[in-house]
C-alpha cells in the first residue's frame, strides 16, 4: 500500500463519513476514507426501510457507496485500522494498517466462485448472527468494494477457494501492511453501537431466544434478510403477537446510559408499521415511558402508526421471563393504572440505545478518541466544546466530528452534521493553504 498525502482523512465509512468525504471531494479536495470493515455503508446499509418516508434503505445508501468508490478524489481504504496520529507542523501524520483479506483485491472480480466452493459455514455479522455465510465471501450483495474476504479464524485451509478462483486472487500468505497518510484535517465518523442486548439482565436479552435487538428486526424486515420474512429465531414460528420495550438501554442510570438515544421511539414505530404490513394479523404493542418524536413529520408518523392499530401502552417493564414454549412473558407496571400485569408474546424487541462505537483495537469504546487525542463528553461520545458556535469542531484544531460519533442522532442529522463538518474542514484547509503561501 502506497503512502498518501491528502487534505482530509475521514475515519469511518457509515452514512456520515461517506457524506463528508463526498462533499469535500466534490469541492476538489483529496480525501482518504478509512473504514475498518471490509465494506463501507455502516449501520444504514443493514436497515430495511427508513423513517419518516419509509424509503428503501439500500436504494438510498448503495448509490452513495458507489459514488464514494468511483470518486476520483477519494482514496477508499477498507479493512484498515488507524493505529496512531501525530501532529506535524502542517497537519497530521496517521499510521494505518491494511488488514489481510487473504485475497488480492486488485485481482478479485467479486465473482463469488470461492464462496460457492467453501465448505465452512459461519454466522453472518451482517445479519447479526441470524443467517450464515462461508468462511470466504463477498461481505454482502451490495458491498463496496465487491471483493472477497477470508475469515482465517474459521478457515480449515482446505484450499478449495484457491483452486476454484478464476482470477488466482486467493493469497494465504498476506500479512498486515502498514502505511502512512499525511493530512491537513481529520473527520471522525466512527459511529455508534447498540447498548448490549444483555445489558439489562432482568430482560433476558442474549439468553431468551425470542428476545431480540432492533437491528435483528431490521434484518428480518429487509428483503435480503436471513429468512426473507419475519420469523422468530427460537423455533422459526411466524409471530402473531409482538412487543417492543422502549428505553431498554437508554435513560437508565444503572447502565451508565443516562441520555435519550433519540432514534429508538422512531425506529420502533417504523418497525411496527412495517410488521403490520408483513404480518397483517399480528398484534403489536409498544411499552413506553414517553414517546419522543422530535423531527419534521415524525409526530404524524407516530399518529399514523396508532391509526394502523399499533397499541401504545404507557408502562415500565420490570422483567421478561420465558414460558415452557419459548414465549417471552413481560411483567409490566401500567403506570397510568397503577397496577402490575403479566402478558405473553411470541416475540419481544428491546429498543436498545446508542453507545459510542468500540475503538479500532476492539478493547475500549474510547480508543479512537484516545488515538485522536480527543476528550469525551459525560455521555462518552466525542466532546464538542462549543456546540452552538461550532457544532462539528472537536477540542483539537483541525479535527472535526460528524454523525453518531458525537452522540445519538438519526440519518437526517448525520447527513447534516457531515456537510457541516466538511464545510468546517474545507474552511480550515483553505486558511492553511493561505498561511502556507504567505509564510
Ligand atoms: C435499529 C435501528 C433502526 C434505525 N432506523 C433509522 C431510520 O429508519 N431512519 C433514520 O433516520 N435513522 C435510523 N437509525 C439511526 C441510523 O442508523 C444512524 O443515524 C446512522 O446509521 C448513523 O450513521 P453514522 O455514519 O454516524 O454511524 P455508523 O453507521 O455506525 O457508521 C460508522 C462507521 O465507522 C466505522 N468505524 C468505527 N470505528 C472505526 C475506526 N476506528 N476506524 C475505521 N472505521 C471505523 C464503522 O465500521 C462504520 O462503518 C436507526 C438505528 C437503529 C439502531
Ligand atoms: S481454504 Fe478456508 S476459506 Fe478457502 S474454501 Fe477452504 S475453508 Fe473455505
Ligand atoms: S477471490 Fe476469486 S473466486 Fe472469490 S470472488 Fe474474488 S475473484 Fe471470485
Amino acid at each position: 500500500m502506497d503512502n498518501l498525502h491528502v487534505d482530509t482523512l475521514v475515519v469511518g465509512g457509515g452514512i456520515a463519513g461517506m457524506q463528508a468525504a463526498l462533499d469535500l471531494a466534490d469541492q476538489g479536495f483529496q480525501v482518504a476514507l478509512v473504514e475498518r470493515e471490509p465494506s463501507i455503508g455502516g449501520k444504514m446499509i443493514t436497515l430495511s426501510k427508513v423513517f419518516p418516508t419509509l424509503d428503501c434503505c439500500s436504494c438510498i445508501t448503495t448509490p452513495k457507496m458507489s459514488a464514494v468508490a468511483h470518486h476520483p478524489n477519494i482514496h477508499l481504504l477498507t479493512y484498515c485500522e488507524l493505529q496512531s496520529i501525530e501532529e506535524t507542523g502542517s497537519g497530521f501524520h496517521a499510521a494505518i494498517v491494511q488488514k489481510p483479506r487473504y485475497v488480492d483485491a486488485r485481482k478479485c472480480t467479486g465473482c463469488r466462485e470461492c464462496e460457492y466452493a467453501c465448505p465452512v459455514t459461519v454466522p453472518s455479522p451482517f445479519d447479526r448472527g441470524l443467517g450464515a455465510y462461508r468462511a470466504i465471501r463477498v461481505p454482502f450483495s451490495t458491498a463496496v468494494p465487491q471483493k472477497a474476504v477470508l475469515d482465517m479464524e474459521n478457515c480449515i485451509l482446505c484450499g478449495k477457494c484457491e483452486k476454484e478462483c478464476p482470477a488466482g486472487a486467493v493469497d494465504f500468505t498476506q500479512q498486515p501492511e502498514p502505511f502512512e497518510i499525511e493530512t491537513t484535517t481529520i473527520i471522525a465518523a466512527s459511529g455508534f453501537e447498540l447498548t448490549p442486548l444483555n445489558a439489562k439482565k432482568e430482560y433476558g436479552g442474549g439468553k431468551l431466544r425470542n428476545v431480540v435487538d432492533p437491528l435483528m428486526m431490521e434484518r428480518f424486515l429487509a428483503p435480503t434478510g436471513p429468512y426473507g420474512r419475519v420469523l422468530r429465531p427460537g423455533d422459526g414460528k411466524e409471530p402473531t403477537s409482538i412487543a417492543y420495550v422502549q428505553c431498554a438501554g437508554s435513560r437508565d442510570q444503572t447502565l451508565g446510559v443516562e441520555y435519550c438515544s433519540r432514534v429508538c421511539c422512531m425506529y420502533a414505530v417504523k418497525q411496527a408499521m412495517l410488521i403490520s404490513g408483513a404480518l397483517p394479523m399480528a398484534d403489536i404493542t409498544i411499552y413506553y415511558m414517553d414517546i419522543r418524536t422530535f423531527g419534521k413529520g415524525y409526530e404524524q408518523f407516530y399518529q399514523n402508526a396508532k391509526a394502523m392499530g399499533v397499541e401504545f401502552v404507557r408502562g415500565k417493564v420490570a422483567a421478561i421471563r420465558e414460558d415452557g414454549e419459548q414465549n417471552p412473558v413481560i411483567k409490566v407496571e401500567l403506570t397510568e393504572e397503577g397496577r402490575i400485569v403479566e402478558r405473553t408474546f411470541d416475540l419481544v424487541i428491546l429498543s436498545l440505545g446508542m453507545t459510542p462505537a468500540p475503538g479500532s483495537n476492539g478493547t475500549t469504546s474510547t480508543s479512537l478518541s484516545a488515538s485522536l487525542g480527543l476528550p469525551l463528553g459525560t455521555d462518552k461520545f466525542i466532546a464538542i466544546p462549543a456546540p452552538n458556535a461550532n457544532p462539528c469542531a472537536s477540542a483539537r484544531p483541525g479535527i472535526f466530528v460528524t454523525g453518531t460519533a458525537m452522540g445519538p442522532m438519526d440519518i437526517v442529522d448525520s447527513i447534516v452534521t457531515a456537510s457541516s463538518a466538511a464545510s468546517a474542514a474545507s474552511a480550515y484547509i483553505r486558511e492553511h493553504q493561505k498561511e502556507a503561501v504567505y509564510a
